[in-house]
């Protein structure tokens, strides 16, 4: 097997910097080639010219089905940012992932090779890959990770631990918050396949914003979630998401490691 290290991440760093653990799993070349990282397939989502429509593939282990707050949310957000004409699908099935354990970046990208229904770029249909396995993350406060630029892992079991004594917030709102997240993610956000003109990322969690009311505040993939919000989590991207989005759509803003480009 590859040797892997596991990068939350300035985009530069990626390549050269383990650091510490946390929502991105990056794999040595080749395969980072060949799947992108987070963010890769930026373009592809904000453009129509090749991709019309988008299906959101939501494979669960049994018992691990997310609630629907959280998918609805994950659609509504992808709706309002993603350019695709022929719409949004969102696919649900009950997957059966061989490992139930500890969770590395390589084993996602593994499951996710052998469950993931067609290819992310399938004609003109543009596909991402949420997964909802049982077991934890090798580092148990992570909550999701986006892997490369199409596939992300939640870990439920780690989002029911990190929900306190008092349910607030509740395992339900972090789920919602989580996976809008990590979508951020595979959006690029923050600075992963760009730079934004406005000074947002956090430079001690790259890779994340530094205000809390944006779904990329970097506590909102961390076991430690309960300690920075008593209830209310965000689930929006904040004006600055939008802008570098909208900079990215327009090509005002230049974009790097894509895997496809219009
Ligand atoms: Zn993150």
């Amino acid at each position: 097997m590859a040797s892997k290290r596991v990068v939350c991440l300035g985009l530069v760093a990626v390549f050269l910097a383990p650091l510490l653990s946390g929502c991105f799993g990056v794999e040595e070349l080749p395969i980072v080639e060949q799947k992108g990282i987070p963010g890769g397939l930026t373009l592809a989502c904000l453009d129509d010219s090749k991709y019309t429509s988008m299906v959101l593939e939501i494979d669960y282990a049994p018992g691990y089905q997310p609630d629907t707050s959280s998918t609805n949310l994950l659609l509504q957000r992808l709706e309002s940012v993603c350019n695709k004409p022929l719409g949004i699908n969102v696919i649900f099935t009950e997957t059966n992932f061989l490992n139930n354990g500890d969770w590395s970046a390589s084993d996602i990208r593994e499951a996710s090779e052998d469950t993931k229904s067609v290819s992310p770029r399938d004609g003109s249909v543009l596909t991402w890959q949420f997964m909802f396995p049982s077991g934890m993350y090798e580092d148990e406060s992570v909550l999701g990770v986006a892997v490369d630029a199409s596939t992300v892992a939640l870990f439920k079991d780690t989002i029911d631990d990190a929900e306190n004594i008092f349910r607030r917030p509740s395992a339900e709102k972090i789920e919602n918050s989580v996976l809008v997240h990590e979508a951020g993610h595979l959006l690029g956000l923050v600075n992963l396949v760009y730079t934004s003109p406005a000074d947002h990322e956090d430079p001690d969690h790259p890779g994340h914003s530094n205000n809390e009311d944006s779904v990329m505040y970097w506590a909102v993939e961390s076991a430690s979630i309960s300690n920075f919000f008593d209830n209310e989590l965000p689930t929006e991207f904040d004006s600055d998401d939008i802008a570098d989005l909208e900079g990215l759509a327009d090509g005002s803003i230049a974009i790097s490691s894509q895997l496809w480009s219009p």
